[in-house]
């Protein structure tokens, strides 16, 4: 029964087969990202670690506390700016009742009028109040100056640390990558280490269910492990390298491909040579050579495989119903004979025999 040509369904079987099989390419290559994933998740260098044990803690100490000074000093600086602006509210407003008391005065005196001895006493508070805010402006004034200077002074001795730090830090960074590129390999070989065994696995399964009726199964498998495994050797080697990995397989797939082309045409496959043969009897043409078969009434007939379409139905049947072996003769090929079985005449070069259904195996 092997010769008979397999099973195919119908369509929708064959559709539903096939939609199965990507989905279960696009699960399989998930469930490779998942597990990819996790081994990737494992902690790299710690880097504030490595600056503890590396960096002299003097350093960052002095560094902490001029950061802490320039911002106390900053503080300190908007607290005096705060109070003179307080300072300047209450010198403008003492300043306006003095200048109104002067103003009455000055009346007054054009009247010939004193100010009453309340009003005299209002006018030097007043005066002394606005002396006495004056001073206090002025000496917060040079407080502030004092501060800023101090910052100043701060700030100079910050940038000083700061380039002493990133001078100290360099050694630091470099450690620092170098644990990062060994984290970086130590990561890629783990998921190598599962990869390759499961690339392994699925190779196998793919050749030994390529022919098979379960061929979608090793397709499937076969198309999800090996995209994920070029994905994560995409992460993880250089672009230049991987370039001509890439190169290298898409040389292999493409001499793979013609070789089976050109072997095709050389060592016919079994489904492929029958369709031939069929589409050849088809069309009254020699499988082998095409020169049409001309039997019986058909004998002086002219056709090619073309113009086999426009035979009338009437010289197709008496063509059918002549019934005896025959050979091609332009190419000696058997192709029609006596069957083994039943003694009617059968095609050579088709599997089975038209009248009682007993199979030989095809010539190839
Ligand atoms: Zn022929
Ligand atoms: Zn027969």
């Amino acid at each position: 029964m092997s010769e008979i040509p397999q099973h195919t369904g119908p369509w929708f079987h064959r559709f539903l087969i096939r939609l199965f099989g990507v989905l279960l390419a696009l699960l399989c290559f998930w469930l490779v990202e998942f597990i990819v994933n996790d081994i990737g998740r494992q902690p790299g260098p710690n880097y504030s670690l490595l600056e503890e044990q590396m960096l002299d803690p003097a350093l960052i100490q002095s560094k902490e506390e001029l950061a802490e000074q320039i911002k106390d000093t900053k503080q300190a600086i908007n607290n005096l700016r705060m109070r003179q602006k307080l300072l300047r509210d209450s010198t403008d407003n003492s300043q306006r009742t003095m200048n109104q008391l002067l103003e009455f005065q000055r009346l007054r005196l054009e009247k010939n009028q004193a100010l009453s001895p309340e009003e005299q006493a209002a006018l030097a508070d007043s005066q002394r109040l606005f002396l006495a805010n004056q001073k206090d402006y002025q000496s917060l004034n040079e407080r502030i100056s004092e501060l800023t200077e101090q910052l100043a002074t701060l700030e100079a001795d910050q940038r000083e640390l700061e380039k002493e730090l990133a001078e100290a830090r360099r050694p630091l960074q470099e450690e620092y990558n170098r644990l990062w590129r060994r984290h970086k390999w130590y990561v890629a070989g783990m998921k190598l280490a599962v990869l390759i065994p499961l690339l392994s696995v699925t190779m196998i399964l793919f050749l030994k269910l390529r022919s098979s009726v379960y061929a979608v199964i090793a397709y499937a498998l076969g198309t999800a492990v090996v995209i994920r495994v070029g994905l994560v050797m995409h992460e993880y080697f250089p672009a230049d390298f991987f370039k001509y990995i890439l190169i290298g397989a898409c040389l292999l797939v493409v001499l793979r491909v013609l070789f089976y082309l050109i072997g095709m045409l050389a060592k016919p496959q079994r489904e492929w040579l029958l369709k031939q043969y069929r589409e050849a009897y088809e069309t009254f043409t020699c499988p082998a050579c095409t020169f049409p078969i001309r039997r019986g009434p058909m004998k002086f007939v002219y056709w090619n495989r073309r113009s086999a379409k426009r035979l009338t139905s009437n010289q197709l049947a008496s063509s059918e119903t002549y019934d005896e072996p025959y050979t091609c003769p332009a190419c000696a090929t058997r192709v029609y004979e006596k069957c083994e079985k039943c003694d009617s005449t059968r095609p050579s070069m088709l599997p089975a025999c038209p009248n009682c259904g007993v199979v030989k195996p095809l010539n190839c």
